[in-house]
């Protein structure tokens, strides 16, 4: 904040800043496990135990260069006999934990939180919406049927920008609708549906598709920054999951 690096991580008119959230498995044993370990039965029967945590990181469109922020673990609670499945931690309910946990703590960010698929349910959403935050996660169609269901393609908005690669020019074709209901049981919630697809002109082809939901309102003149933030939340797995998991810690932490 001192050096106003962050400042350089601010996105949407420098109103907001990306929190994106993933779940990162750092620990498994098919041998050593403690009373806080998640477990899991294998095809041969198996146990393997194993820890994992719900991951936060700031980040921005074209910056290659993430700052994690507090993650929460995801444990059991109980140790001794291995609880049933069902009744484990999971990441959902981690992340319910992180945003409760850290309501004040990250306010002055104006957070928009980037998650996958799995985060896009109706208790995070209405968490999320509680805390006046703002959310931007991927949407797909298998989990989000009544969403899909009462959009009608004839009353999308849509905007398209062509792009010349060098090679090839590709089109981005961006259609998205504000207002869809995100589940039909009750209560529910109106969240903003918005829908990427990149046309390869040379190879006469689609390249891409991405679809998102947000709380954030979707015009001609914010809809391809919010789905560039949107595309961003891999640099999560990318540049801080990935790093945790595969890249040996310098020697000067190990101690002797
Ligand atoms: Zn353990």
């Amino acid at each position: 904040m001192k050096y106003g690096v962050l400042k350089s991580y601010a996105v949407l008119e420098n109103k907001h800043y990306l929190i994106a959230m993933d779940g990162v498995w750092f620990y498994q044993s098919k041998n050593i496990h403690c009373q806080h370990c998640l477990h899991r039965e294998l095809k041969d029967g198996e146990q393997i135990y194993y820890h994992n945590m719900a991951a936060a990181a700031l980040v921005k469109p074209g910056v290659e260069t993430v700052l994690p922020l507090m993650p929460e673990f995801i444990h059991n609670e109980d140790g001794g006999e291995l609880c049933s499945p069902e009744k484990q931690d999971c990441e959902r309910n981690a992340v319910k934990r992180w945003l409760l946990k850290h309501e004040t703590r990250y306010q002055w960010l104006n957070p928009i939180f980037l998650g996958d698929d799995l985060y896009a349910d109706y208790p995070t959403y209405a968490a999320i919406t509680e805390q006046q935050k703002s959310f931007l996660f991927t949407c797909k169609p298998e989990s989000h049927r009544r969403l899909y269901d009462s959009l009608d393609e004839g009353c999308m908005e849509r905007k398209t920008v062509r792009e010349w690669t060098g090679r090839t020019h590709l089109e981005y074709r961006y259609q998205w609708y504000n207002g869809v209901e995100i589940r039909e049981e009750l209560p529910t919630l109106k969240v903003n549906y918005v829908y990427l697809e990149i046309w390869n002109e040379q190879k006469g082809k689609g390249t891409y598709k991405g679809s998102w939901v947000t709380n954030i309102e979707i015009m001609e003149k914010n809809v391809v920054e919010l789905v560039e933030c949107a595309r961003a939340r891999w640099k999560i797995e990318n540049e801080h999951n990935n790093v945790l998991r595969n890249k040996v810690p310098p020697t000067s932490w190990v101690s002797s």
